[in-house]
């Protein structure tokens, strides 16, 4: 079963995707993932995508669509993926979309997760994350500086992105994204979760949805 996750900042997908890779043998593949895999097996444009990752840049279109391309075609990604993060624009989810034709692969569901811009922006500044393992809690279970309870390496703190940044992030999910999930919901399954409630509560939600679909998946 492949599926592509997309929600905004704060919406708790991280979350759901470990769930959905855990109970269903998948393989998690977030953008993250997807170029730190290509530095390991030195790609070779690894000491440009090292240098772009350390300093925040964006990776061209065409080099992550490569990047995705390769790894959705290794052996060890054949039970099913879960695709987060990526695509992020209307270029991106075409790229996808042709790349998928081209090596026989589809994807059987998009999950749009959706929460109100002010919840998004209020989750995002209670959150805290190791940067080391990126274990993610929240201001009501940890504070900044307590030590991360998964790698006991790093201590706890808001990330980079939260706050000033979340704004503008919001606006980019609401400007491109959203025109990323279009494209694939004219092709493949498309469902939309309320991502509003405890993880519990949403994770409820997506197996319903799981549920709903698993009837006309191949896998
Ligand atoms: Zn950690």
């Amino acid at each position: 079963m492949n599926i592509v996750i997309i929600g905004p900042q704060g919406c708790g997908k991280g979350t759901q995707s470990s769930r959905l890779v855990k109970t269903r043998g998948l393989t998690h593949l977030s953008s993250s993932d997807i170029l730190r895999h290509a530095i390991q097996n030195n790609h070779s444009q690894a000491a440009e995508i090292r240098q772009a990752m350390d300093s925040c840049q964006l990776i061209p279109d065409s080099l992550m669509l490569e990047l995705v391309q390769f790894r959705l075609c290794e052996e060890d990604v054949q039970n099913g993926w879960v695709l987060d993060g990526f695509p992020r624009t209307y270029p991106q989810a075409e790229g996808l979309i042709d790349l998928l034709q081209k090596i026989g692969q589809q994807i059987d569901l998009v999950i749009e997760m959706q929460l109100s811009r002010e919840l998004c922006i209020a989750r995002a500044c209670k959150r805290l994350v190791c940067s080391q393992c990126n274990y993610t809690t929240s201001t009501c279970q940890a504070q900044v500086g307590d030590t991360c309870p998964q790698c006991s390496e790093c201590q706890l703190n808001h990330r980079n992105d939260d706050q000033l940044d979340v704004e503008g992030r919001l606006s980019d999910y609401h400007n491109k994204t959203i025109m990323a999930i279009g494209a694939l919901g004219n092709l493949y399954p498309l469902v939309t979760v309320d991502a509003d409630g405890t993880p519990d509560q949403v994770w409820t939600r997506i197996l319903e949805v799981l549920n709903k679909h698993s009837g006309c998946m191949s896998g």
